[in-house]
């Protein structure tokens, strides 16, 4: 419980102001494995893995001006996903973002707090 909150206050659920220096990456092989298990733990969707559009942000997390806090992952209606590059392989906030995606802008729980690995 204790590191989905840690996922719940550092990753920008609510649409936080878009991070200075975000520059777009091709997801590596591993997202679209983690990808597949999000899907799975749902019991399937439609959408698409290549329906994402990815980028890192520099450094260990950003700064939101409107949710005043540190973010280290986000999701946008738009279906782009950003990552702080520090956090590029931790499975919890990349799984976190790819439900936000497949899922649900808000946090239902479950499947929050479950395929999302937190
Ligand atoms: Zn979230």
């Amino acid at each position: 419980m204790k590191r989905l909150l840690l996922v719940l206050v550092l990753t920008g659920c609510l649409s936080p102001t878009e991070p200075d220096g975000a520059y777009p990456f091709d997801p590596p092989d591993i997202y679209s494995v983690w990808y597949s298990e999000t899907v799975r733990c749902l019991g399937g969707s439609a959408a698409s893995f290549d329906g994402i559009e990815w980028y890192l942000v520099p450094g260990d997390g950003w700064i939101s001006p409107n949710l005043h806090r540190t973010i280290i992952g986000a999701y946008y209606p738009s279906d782009e996903i950003f990552i702080a590059e520090g956090f590029r392989f931790h499975r919890s906030v990349v799984t976190h973002e790819i439900l936000h995606y497949l899922h649900s802008p808000e946090h239902p729980a479950p499947p929050f707090g479950v395929c999302d690995h937190s």
